[in-house]
């Protein structure tokens, strides 16, 4: 079986060129224009990257951006004082500190001081618990599993009744959201993780297979059904010497899935590539979820 490619790239432009059209027409309804501020500390190279792409994304979709950057040394209450700031700056409708923060920061205290109606990441209690108990249409969903599902809708339907949905990982930011997500959709949902036992039988057991682990090309075609649906959400840079050094003296690198994509796509009826599937979905759902927010801060309803 040739496995069909989806093209993440294009479905987030599209959604992106949405985004631009219903901002336009909210400032042209209001004047409210769609804030979204992003606060990152330290110097981070894989965040400053993550950080530049949300604020260019943001600016193309016509919403004022802004980025406040703290120093390593930065104390939680310093922090802490900068998202009450930001809560209470009516120009912003949407915040986001970039994760992983140094260690003298309690990353959950940091997350739940983020005003639930601006967390537009969705890693908030109160987000976490509407999508929990099927409120989902007030919840932010967090944004890499609000793009999957997309990508999934797309390929399987919006009804996944009568399906299997394998998980593999269990964080708060990809695993579990992206589990109640499926689940909401009538899926039938396993969560697997590092203990969990023949974790290659489980997957076969999938028709729809996310792989959201952390390790470059784990998930190999021995863990795929024949013709499932492989969705990689994984981003891992490797080494990549066949493609020479850098001016550092080291080895290239590249990116890679958590899937390993030939071997998969062997078995599968649509996977995702690395780069090119979950990675932009992300971003466009960031933008989807900042609209959101600035819609409900003007009292209008969102667009769907
Ligand atoms: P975490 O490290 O928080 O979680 C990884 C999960 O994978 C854990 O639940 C862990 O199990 C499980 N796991 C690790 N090793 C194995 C194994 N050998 N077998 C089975 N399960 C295993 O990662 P994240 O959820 O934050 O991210 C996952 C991947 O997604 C990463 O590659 C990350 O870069 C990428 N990512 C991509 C985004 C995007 O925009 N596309 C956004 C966010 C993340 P246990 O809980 O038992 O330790």
């Amino acid at each position: 079986m040739t496995a069909q490619t989806i093209d993440g790239k294009a479905r987030a432009a599209r959604i992106i060129d949405a985004v631009k059209r219903a901002a336009e027409a909210l400032r042209h309804e209001t004047g409210t224009e769609p804030g979204l501020a992003v606060v990152i500390v330290g110097e981070d190279p894989a965040s400053q990257v993550y950080v530049g792409s949300k604020a260019r994304t943001a600016k193309e979709c016509g919403f004022k951006s802004v980025k406040h950057v703290l120093g390593a040394d930065t104390t939680e209450a310093a922090l802490l004082g900068k998202i009450r700031e930001l809560n209470a700056d009516p120009t912003i409708h949407g915040l986001l500190v970039q994760l992983p923060l140094p260690g003298q920061i309690d990353e959950a205290k940091v997350i739940e001081a983020i005003a639930p109606d601006k967390d537009v990441d969705g890693f908030g209690l109160t987000n976490v618990g509407r999508l929990s108990t099927g409120a989902i249409d007030e919840a932010f969903v967090p944004c890499t599993p609000a793009g999957a599902m997309i990508l999934i809708r797309d390929v399987v339907g919006d009804d996944l009744s009568g399906k299997t949905a394998v998980v593999v990982g269990r964080s708060n930011i990809v695993g579990k959201p992206m589990a109640q997500l499926l689940l909401a959709a009538n899926a039938t949902v396993t969560i697997a993780h590092s203990r969990t036992k023949d974790l290659p039988a489980v997957c076969r057991g999938a028709d729809i297979l996310v792989a959201a682990v952390g390790r470059p090309e784990m998930i190999t075609g021995d863990y795929v059904k024949d013709g499932a649906v492989v969705i990689d959400v994984g981003i891992n840079r490797i080494a990549a010497p066949e493609k020479g050094l850098s001016d550092d003296g080291k080895p290239k690198t590249r990116l890679v899935g958590d899937v390993a994509f030939a071997s998969a796509a062997e078995k599968a009826a649509a996977v995702t590539p690395v780069p090119g599937g979950v990675g932009p979905m992300t971003i466009a759902m960031l933008m989807a979820n900042t609209l959101t927010a600035a819609y409900r801060a003007a009292g209008k309803t969102p667009p769907g």
